[in-house]
This record gives C-alpha cells, structure tokens and sequence, in this order.
C-alpha cells in the first residue's frame, strides 16, 4: 500500500503489523497480532519504540484488516507509538472487534479513552516520574476503567515504585481494574529487587518481565 491515499480518515499511518507472543499483560505468552501505529506524542527517557516516532507507512483499514485476518488470530493489540495520537484508531478498534477478535490497546495515558469501543480491553501506562512524562497523564482516564481493563507502571527506581503505591491507593486501582501491573525499567532495576519491593509491602499486583525482551531482546517484528 503506498502512501498516495489522500484522507486520513481513510487509513492510518502504521509501523508495522506482525505475529508474536503478547509479551506483557494479562494475555502475555499467548499468539497476538500486533498493529503498530506510527507517532507519539510523549518522549519516555527509556522509550523502546523510539523507531515508531515517525515513519510508517499509509495503509487503508481494508489492507490492515486483510493483513490481520492472514495470520487468523484470536488475539489482537494496537500498540504504537501511541495509537491514540490518530483519531482513526477508535474505529479500526470498533472493526477489530465487529471481526470477532479480542481486542486490546495499549495507551500511553496521556490521551483520552474516553471514546475507546466498550469491548476492547485497555492497557493505560501511568507514566512515573522517572519517565520524564509525569504531567502528561491524563487521570480522568482512571474513572474510565473497568474491570477488564489493566493498568502499567514502568519503574525506574524506588522513588517511582513508591509514586505508584501512591497511584494504587488514591484510585484504589486494585479494586478497580483486573489487573495493575508493575514492570521494571529494562536495564535501570533489577526485576528481583522490585519483587522484593512488592513481597515486602505485600501489594495486589502483578510483577511484569516483558517476555519479548527476554525472547528476542526487542528486536522489530516481536
Ligand atoms: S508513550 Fe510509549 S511510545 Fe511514547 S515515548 Fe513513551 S514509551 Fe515511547
């Protein structure tokens, strides 16, 4: 598909569309196709995606819904990116779900869910301080979660695990979402540590090892 399509509305601007094990979240190590969208709004200091900033290419919900459909999947995730920053993602989620796939997105949560389709499972990520992103989240998203919903947090360091037992209390996420999931920052803190850090304050949480790295070591396509 090329890039002469002329109205976004028509199509949205995606880095890649591949096959892999979903590599965190409640569905991690399951076969998910993954849609990921070109752009991001926000600048994480540890962002390992930083090659889905700009790019892509311009394909037609058509294409991108054949190209799904090639690898038949149960699963699927737009990720990004941030998948949110083209407003023509609402209605590529609505059509993912209409094909009868589990949908889920993963969002970067300085954008409204609000008009997120009711049937896709949302992942927001609460940026902590160490991301360098802190006041681009938008907290009204808490109140637009559910119970099949999920929330992230990457955690850099101690003061960001303890800013995000903060996050847990004041939205009483645990109760709220199906899952609250706290992942350390590759190469910034030990996974052991953190877990220590949850044993000991006996937190309702979900450690996180992104399964992809450990697999592929991040590579493009996985
Ligand atoms: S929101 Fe995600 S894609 Fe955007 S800069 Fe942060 S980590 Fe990277």
């Amino acid at each position: 598909m090329s890039d002469t399509l002329v109205h976004s509305a028509d199509a949205l601007r995606i880095t890649e569309i591949f096959y892999s094990l979903q590599g965190e979240a409640r569905t991690v190590g399951l076969p998910t196709v993954f849609v990921r969208l070109t752009g991001c709004p926000l600048r994480c200091t540890y962002c390992d995606t930083a090659y889905a900033f700009s790019g892509g290419e311009l394909r037609s919900f058509e294409d991108i819904l054949a190209t799904v459909a090639n690898y038949r999947p149960r699963y699927v995730t737009l990720t990004g990116g941030e998948p949110l920053a083209q407003p023509g993602c609402l209605r590529l989620l609505t059509q993912l779900c209409d094909a009868g796939y589990e949908v889920s997105l993963e969002t970067g949560g300085a954008l409204s869910v609000a008009g997120v389709d009711p049937r896709v499972v949302k992942v927001v990520d609460l940026k902590t301080p160490a991301s360098g992103e802190l006041a681009r989240n938008d907290y009204a998203n808490m109140a637009l979660l559910g119970p099949a919903d999920q929330v992230k947090f990457v955690i850099c360091n101690r003061q960001d695990y303890d800013w995000a037992r903060l996050m847990l209390d004041q939205y009483d996420l645990a109760q709220r979402v199906s899952d609250v999931l706290f992942s350390p920052s590759h190469g910034q803190l030990e996974g052991r540590t953190l877990a220590e850090w949850i044993l000991q304050d006996n937190l309702p949480v979900r450690l996180q090892l992104q399964l992809h790295k450990l697999l592929w070591n991040d590579a493009p396509g996985h």
